[in-house]
């Protein structure tokens, strides 16, 4: 696996990625991916963990963890009699009936812990196990982060990562996205350690005369175990508040001017997200917690994410004065409140469902400091970037059939389901408006709180709300692979006063790849105005027709960025200049100022100086002007 954020994809990771996608590879199946349906229901976990200095150098933490549950009433009228729970590479003390005590005979293979119960459990029961064990130092999923002889200053941090079914390494669980459930948990560390858990704080941390602390945690929103997590470290805590829910950041003391500017807008984004879904953030606190060295940069749990410090800066007159972490991780993450801890993926192989609109969100969350003007200009920026790996032969959709892991699912494609979710989602919300969008989303959220759900869920709710028939929508965009290619010629018939658009799509177009149908959005500009004309392409080559007054000087396609595809437009060397100079939008301006400087248009440089100076142009497309200008004027 290599280096690179997997989870909130940052962009560097995303080119690293893609280098090594050049060439597709083929996966194997993955023979324990799909959620096994549960037998029970589990009502609440009780986890208490305890690691002594001896513990955290040798990597290794004693638990306890007793999970309460019922029969699901589907499991039928037949009794319960065992209990399987996910536990990898533990060591099992002893199993016990956490209401008798009584000892219960267990099995245990290494990766599976199967249990007898002391008694048949009957339909309308509920029933507590209980089991001691010990979890040991593994891989980016429990981390023990030491000084040693190269790092004496570093910080010690130990903390978790049970995306994607990975909870089951450091604590006995059914380790399975289908299923919810509340906890509270207790960590016992010695001075001056603090431990942060998932959900809220219950009271202040009880001291102990042997010089250790209990820390304990309740959330009362059930969670799957994806959303699982514990930090230790020695902390400092910034705390203010956002209508009433306390937000905490969990620092290392030496990196507060860096938290304090990379968590400044913190409730801003919370503001935001609630307004925009119409749903309010479903847990008791918010909590950063910074920790070194986190394989894949943050990682979000129910009420509290973590972050690793080398991404914060410290704004203008930091090191490094851009806002990665504020868009890529922050708003990334905090996003995952809704599309994560409200509802989420019943399947890993689904796991769009969830990043799809973290991704969104938080380039929605990016043009609130840029402009709207933003999104259109990313958008366009990951087509791109979509297309180089979307297009390769075997490329499935965003469910793959293959995964050789969990975890290939946020490698899979060089991150797919985040980027060509948002674009899916973005797509989506193009065709129904914004208004019914939201409104769908809205819905979604409202109709699956505490749920899990499949792509069919999401599909069935957003056409319920909509009343629209998603179907081939979602065939085309969510479960087939492959991005559109169009090439576009325009031509002008003076005599019936009518332009003709020919449209192909270039990419592989067989019997197992049948065209695209899209929605393509035309501008054209005469008299000085642009007007638009929407069409639907569904064949693999089609000539339309627009009537129009005057013979127009502008022409362009998606100035909106409204559709994944990438379009190849001929048309004259003066149409680009004018796009260039009077382009509907500043994405269409960017995009025909790139294509000058390509051209190497020297009869262009006058235009691409206007366009750098004008104090009204969105800077996406100054400084495609500004680039244009370093090539075609360098002198300037
Ligand atoms: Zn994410």
């Amino acid at each position: 696996m290599s280096r690179v954020s997997l989870y909130c994809v940052v962009y560097a990771g995303l080119m690293v990625s893609l280098a090594g996608c050049a060439t597709p590879h083929r996966i194997a199946s993955h023979p324990d991916l799909d959620s096994p349906s549960p037998a029970l229901r589990f009502l609440h976990m009780d986890l208490t963990l305890r690691l002594s200095e001896a513990d955290i150098a040798a990597g290794r933490l004693h638990g306890s963890v007793t999970h309460r549950f019922r029969p699901m009433p589907s499991a039928g009228d037949a009794p319960i009699e065992r209990v399987t729970l996910d536990a990898v590479d533990l060591d099992i003390h002893r199993v016990i009936d956490a209401d008798s005590g009584t000892a219960l005979p267990y099995r245990y293979d290494g990766r599976k812990l199967r249990i007898s119960l002391a008694r048949p459990l009957a339909v309308d029961a509920a029933a507590a196990i209980r089991v001691d064990y010990s979890a040991h130092e593994h891989d980016d999923i429990l981390t023990f982060v030491r000084p040693d002889d190269d790092h004496p200053d570093r910080p010690t941090v130990v903390y978790t990562m049970s995306e994607a079914l990975k909870a089951r390494y450091w604590a006995p669980c059914w380790d399975w996205p289908n299923v919810r459930w509340t906890s509270d948990i207790s960590i016992t560390v010695p001075r001056p350690y603090a431990g942060v858990s998932v959900g809220a704080p219950v009271g202040a941390p009880t001291e102990h005369a042997d010089g250790t602390r209990t820390f304990r945690w309740r959330l009362t929103t059930p969670i799957d175990p994806h959303l699982l997590g514990i930090a230790i470290g020695e902390f400092d805590v910034i705390e203010s508040s956002w209508r009433g829910v306390p937000i905490r950041a969990y620092i290392q003391p030496a990196a507060e001017r860096e938290a304090r500017w990379s968590f400044r807008r913190t409730r801003d984004i919370l503001e935001y997200y609630t307004t925009l879904l119409r749903t309010e953030y479903p847990f008791r606190q918010f909590a950063h917690v910074m920790v070194q060295d986190h394989f894949h940069g943050g990682m979000e749990h129910a009420g509290f994410n973590m972050i690793a410090p080398s991404l914060l800066t410290t704004g203008p007159r930091g090191h490094v004065p851009d806002e990665r972490a504020q868009y890529n991780y922050v708003a990334h993450m905090l996003a995952h409140a809704w599309f994560a801890g409200i509802t989420s993926y019943a399947n890993v192989r689904e796991a769009w469902l969830n990043e799809s609109f973290a991704t969104y969100l938080h380039e929605l969350w990016r043009t609130q400091t840029h402009g709207d003007e933003m999104l259109p200009h990313r958008l366009n920026r990951l087509a791109r970037m979509i297309a180089r790996f979307d297009n390769a032969g075997d490329s499935q959709g965003m469910i793959p059939r293959r995964l050789a892991a969990p975890d290939e699912i946020y490698r899979y494609d060089a991150g797919k389901i985040y980027w060509k979710g948002a674009w899916t989602l973005h797509m989506l919300r193009s065709e129904l408006g914004d208004d019914l969008f939201w409104r769908c989303v809205a819905a979604y959220l409202a109709h699956f709180r505490g749920r899990a759900v499949t792509t069919e869920d999401l599909r069935a709710s957003f056409e319920k709300t909509s009343g629209r028939d998603l179907r081939r929508f979602f065939d085309q965009w969510v479960r087939r692979g492959g991005t559109p290619r169009l090439s576009v010629a325009l031509a002008w018939d003076d005599r019936r006063r009518v332009a003709t658009i020919h449209v192909e799509q270039t990419q592989r177009v067989d019997a197992a790849n049948p065209p695209f149908e899209l929605p393509i959005e035309l501008w054209f500009r005469s008299g000085g105005q642009w007007t638009r004309r929407s069409l639907r392409m569904t064949a693999a080559e089609q000539t339309f027709e627009a009537a129009l007054h005057d013979e127009p000087d502008g022409f362009c396609v998606d100035p909106r960025a409204t559709l994944l595809a990438l379009v190849e437009v001929s048309k004259p060397l003066a149409m680009w200049r004018v796009q260039a100079e009077h382009g509907p939008t500043a994405l269409a301006r960017e995009r025909a100022l790139n294509h000058l400087r390509r051209e190497k248009d020297t009869d262009a440089v006058d235009i691409c100086r206007r366009a750098a100076r004008e104090s009204g142009l969105h800077f996406t497309a100054r400084a495609a002007a500004v680039a244009a200008l370093a090539e075609l004027a360098p002198q300037d």
